[in-house]
C-alpha cells in the first residue's frame, strides 16, 4: 500500500475524502482509519490505517465522520457553484462504495440537505443579490444505466413501463463537439421549481425498478443546470469582451453538473463479470483517466488528447469538463473494518486522479 497523491491543491480538480460515521446498529464495528491533523491546515489531509502500518495517503482535504453535509458543501462544492455562476463550467462528483454516503452527500435529507439542494439555494441567492444581470436557468436530470442514457424528465411511455426517454449522444458539427438529442431542459426560476424537477426525476428513476437500492447502486445520476446570464447594462466594453469570449463578458453561459456515481464496488468486484459491471468499470476508469489528464494538463499548462470517447459518461460530460471547468471529486468511505478493501480501492481511485 504505497504512498500516492499530492499535498498541493490543484486549481482544476479538488479531491476530497469524506468518511461517514460508523453504522450505529453494529456495536462491534470498529473504525479502521486515523486522520492526523497537519499543522497549519484546518482539515486533515492525510489518512492512514489505524493498525499502525503508517502507510499514508494524501488528498486536498479529508472530512472526518463528524463533518455535516453543510460543512461538506462549504469545503467541496460552494466554490464550484460560485464559479459556475461566474461563467465557468463546474462539475461535482460523489464516488464510493454503495452505502458509503454518496446520496447522503449529494441529496441529503430534509433536515440535513446535501450538495444539490444547498447549491440550488446558493444559485438563487446570488441571483437575488446580483441585480445587475439577467439570468436564464435550464435544469435537466438524467440517468446512465447499463450504458443507456435515460432522460428522467420525459414522461414514461404507454403503460408506464419505461422510466423515461432514451438520450442519444452524437458528434457535433465541429471536431470535439457533442450533440445531445432527446434531453429535456426545463426553465427554472426559483428553488421550488428546481425541487419539482428533482422530485419528478427521482420519481421516474424509481418507476419500473423492483429493487431501488440495487438500481441506484448500478446507475450514475446526472443533475445539470445550464446557467445563462446577461449584463443589464451592456457597455461597449462588455460587448467587446463578449466577442473576445472573456469571462467578464456581457453574456455568459456555463453548466453546473452534480453527479452521484454508481457504486464503485461494481467496478472492482471480481464476480461482476456481466455487462453492467463492465460498463460501470469502464465509465469509472475512463472518468479517472479523463480527470487526471485534465488536472495534469492544467498544472503543466499543456494540451493533448483526453479520452472522453472511451465511455458514455465522459462523452456526455465532455462539454462540461472541457475548457476552464472546475471539478470537485468527493470520495466517500465507510470507516468500518469490514469495508477496508473497498475503502482502499476508493482511496486508490482518489489518489489516481492527481
Ligand atoms: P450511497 O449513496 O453511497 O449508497 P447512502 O448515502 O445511501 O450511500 O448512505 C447509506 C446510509 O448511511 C444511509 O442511511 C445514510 O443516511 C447513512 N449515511 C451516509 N453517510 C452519512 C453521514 N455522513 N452521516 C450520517 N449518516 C450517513
Amino acid at each position: 500500500w504505497q504512498e500516492i497523491g499530492s499535498q498541493s491543491s490543484n486549481e482544476t480538480v479538488l479531491v476530497t475524502v469524506r468518511i461517514r460515521p460508523l453504522a450505529s446498529m453494529n456495536p462491534h464495528d470498529a473504525n479502521a482509519w486515523s486522520t492526523p491533523v497537519d499543522a497549519g491546515h484546518p482539515l486533515p489531509r492525510t489518512i492512514r490505517l489505524a493498525d499502525g502500518t503508517r502507510k499514508e495517503w494524501c488528498f486536498d482535504q479529508i472530512l472526518p465522520p463528524a463533518t455535516t453535509n453543510h460543512q461538506t458543501y462549504l469545503s467541496s462544492a460552494l466554490p464550484h457553484v460560485r464559479s459556475a455562476m461566474q461563467g465557468f463550467n463546474a462539475v461535482c462528483f460523489a464516488y464510493g462504495q454503495t452505502g458509503s454516503g454518496k446520496s447522503h452527500t449529494m441529496a441529503g435529507t430534509v433536515g440535513d440537505p446535501g450538495v444539490v439542494p444547498l447549491a440550488v439555494d446558493e444559485i438563487f441567492r446570488i441571483i437575488r443579490e446580483g441585480r445587475d444581470r439577467e439570468w436564464v436557468l435550464r435544469a435537466s436530470y438524467l440517468e446512465l444505466y447499463n450504458e443507456m442514457l435515460v432522460d428522467l424528465l420525459t414522461p414514461p411511455g404507454p403503460g408506464g413501463t419505461t422510466t423515461g426517454g432514451e438520450i442519444q449522444i452524437l458528434n457535433g458539427k465541429k471536431e470535439g463537439e457533442v450533440q445531445i438529442n432527446g434531453l429535456t431542459e426545463m426553465i427554472v426560476t426559483n428553488v421550488a421549481e428546481v425541487k419539482k424537477v428533482l422530485s419528478i426525476g427521482d420519481g421516474r428513476r424509481r418507476t419500473g425498478c423492483t429493487d431501488w437500492n440495487e438500481r441506484s447502486s448500478r446507475s450514475h445520476s446526472v443533475f445539470r443546470i445550464v446557467i445563462e446570464s446577461r449584463s443589464k447594462s451592456n457597455t461597449l466594453e462588455d460587448e467587446m469582451n463578449t466577442r473576445n469570449r472573456g469571462k467578464n463578458q456581457a453574456t455568459r453561459i456555463s453548466t453546473l453538473s452534480l453527479i452521484d456515481l454508481a457504486g464503485s464496488e461494481k467496478a472492482t468486484a471480481s464476480k461482476e463479470r456481466n455487462a453492467e459491471g463492465r460498463y460501470i468499470n469502464q465509465s469509472l476508469l475512463t472518468l479517472k483517466n479523463v480527470i487526471s489528464k485534465l488536472a495534469e494538463q492544467s498544472a503543466k499548462k499543456t494540451t493533448g488528447h483526453i479520452p472522453y470517447r472511451d465511455s458514455k459518461l465522459t462523452r456526455l460530460l465532455q462539454p462540461s469538463l472541457s475548457g476552464d471547468a472546475k471539478i470537485s471529486v468527493i470520495c466517500t468511505i465507510n470507516p468500518s473494518q469490514s469495508a477496508i478493501a473497498e475503502s482502499q480501492s476508493t482511496l486508490a481511485f482518489a489518489a489516481g486522479i492527481k
